[in-house]
């Protein structure tokens, strides 16, 4: 996708899924924290004209402290989601739920469902609050434009589909756990190759239908899809104009975006129509010719690959930390520990292994940002160099379109530099305006990285 770290579109389900299998499950809502009062931006050191993207006066004090907001919700919304699973867990709260569902039903798959959904109500409420300041600050900045009531139905269709398959999808490793004592971290991470393909494959086809409305964008902007037919040739991606949607966000939120999605038969590049129409058609194609990198560099299967190879190791430690935990807290905890195989394998103590993973998901998160910021910069340079020739000025339209999405979104222009490292899984805005004021390979009869002109 072009923008935003809060709004990892295109990893949106696989993130879910992640955060499924991570029982983290918060960011799933994609909320965007949106602006409060601003504060005084006085105390900011901006060297003036040094930088390639710059707010006026007042959206410079707004984005400060929305950026605040956000880093805020962000790290609190991670280590909240920690906590919970550990204070619930240190209360015997799951094992005390375990063993109500056992009491209520007879059947063990049954108990399971009803333990598992009961985990998956729990953790949505206890992240409610948190989801609620985002969507409030969001609104007050003028980021989200939607009303509580549409809000609170997303919130809703997306505890259900997190109830459907997140259900699902633990029943099965939970049997895995029980079939598979000694290696059931290898057969998690075997289960989890087809699942992950599946769900980036539905997603733009099953999920994201169910939250927004898409169209092709050649049926509302022709001319439009006409110039970008002219970046298609450039690249030789040989993208049909009907894999180009156009996305109503307009009806949720001011924000800029585009980004790739699918694999396979449902793969598409999706415009937002705050991004066709609103900002000036080279800028664009600009975006467009981004997102073609992401298309053409094949970012979504290098992801795959990348997340695939990262969980083999990951499940294999988090098998032993939840291992050590039930042995060093399972009897506090009320778990079952005649031995920590049997422990994990029973409800509460399948638990402890989600929270094993969580932790490593927290701690590899910087891990995967840097990836993912690694990506897009290939795509913006790769976007700039597929304008080449096709619009006058390719620096001047990228660094204007990165102001564009800035001030849209209200991106801080000096964010702190542990913050970014930590939580951006795009490089900061500034970052990508300076890059690309100053990327001009063409210079002196030189070519770029990604094309022979
Ligand atoms: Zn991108």
């Amino acid at each position: 996708m072009i923008f935003v770290r809060h709004f990892a579109r295109h990893r949106l389900l696989a993130i879910c899924l992640a955060l499924l299998l991570t029982g983290l499950g918060v960011r799933c809502s994609a909320a965007q924290a949106a602006p409060a009062p601003a504060a005084a931006p006085t105390a900011i050191v901006h060297p003036a004209n040094a930088q390639a993207y710059n707010l006026p006066p007042d959206k410079l004090a707004k984005a400060i402290a929305l950026s605040r907001i956000r880093n805020i919700l962000d790290i609190a919304g991670s280590l909240w989601s920690l906590v919970f699973l550990w204070l619930l867990l240190a209360t015997r709260a799951w094992s005390g739920l375990e063993a109500w569902a056992k009491r209520i039903l007879s059947r063990h798959w049954a108990q399971g469902v009803v333990f598992f959904a009961a985990f998956f109500v729990i953790k949505r409420l206890a992240s409610m609050p948190l989801s609620w300041i985002g969507h409030h600050y969001s609104l007050a900045y003028g980021i989200s434009v939607q009303a509580w009531g549409g809000w609170l139905g997303d919130q809703a269709k997306a505890l259900v589909l997190i109830l459907v398959i997140g259900t699902l999808v633990l029943l099965l490793f939970n049997w895995i756990v029980r079939r598979w004592p000694r290696r059931y971290w290898f057969g998690m991470w075997l289960v989890t190759i087809p699942i992950l393909l599946l769900a980036i494959f539905a997603e733009p086809v099953v999920i994201e239908p169910l939250f927004d409305k898409f169209a092709p964008l050649a049926q509302s902007n022709p001319a439009l899809v006409a110039q970008l037919e002219k970046v298609v040739a450039r690249t030789g991606t040989n993208i049909p104009p009907d894999r180009i949607y156009l996305m109503k966000a307009s009806l949720k939120t001011n924000g800029l975006n585009a980004y790739v999605t699918g694999i396979g038969a449902t793969k598409r590049i999706v415009v937002w129509d705050t991004t066709a129409g609103r900002i000036p058609d080279d800028e664009v194609l600009f975006i467009f010719g981004h997102e073609s990198g992401h298309y053409v560099l094949h970012h979504i299967w290098k992801g795959v690959a990348g997340t695939i190879i990262a969980l083999f190791f990951v499940y294999w430690a988090c098998a032993a930390l939840a291992a050590w935990m039930v042995k060093r807290f399972g009897a506090g905890w009320g778990l079952p520990i005649t031995n920590s195989e049997s422990a994990l394998a029973s409800r509460a103590g399948f638990v402890v292994l989600l929270f094993a993973i969580s932790i490593a998901g927290f701690v590899l998160e910087p891990v995967d940002n840097a990836f993912s910021r690694h990506f897009e910069h290939q795509a913006d340079v790769y976007g700039q160099e597929a304008i080449h020739g096709i619009v006058a000025d390719p620096q001047k339209t990228a660094v204007a379109a990165f102001n564009d999405l800035g001030e849209a979104w209200l991106e801080d222009p000096n964010p702190n530099p542990f913050i970014e490292f930590w939580l951006y899984n795009h490089p900061s805005v500034q970052h990508r305006a300076n890059f690309a004021l100053h990327y001009d390979p063409w210079a002196n009869g030189g070519h770029g990285e990604f094309f022979k002109n």
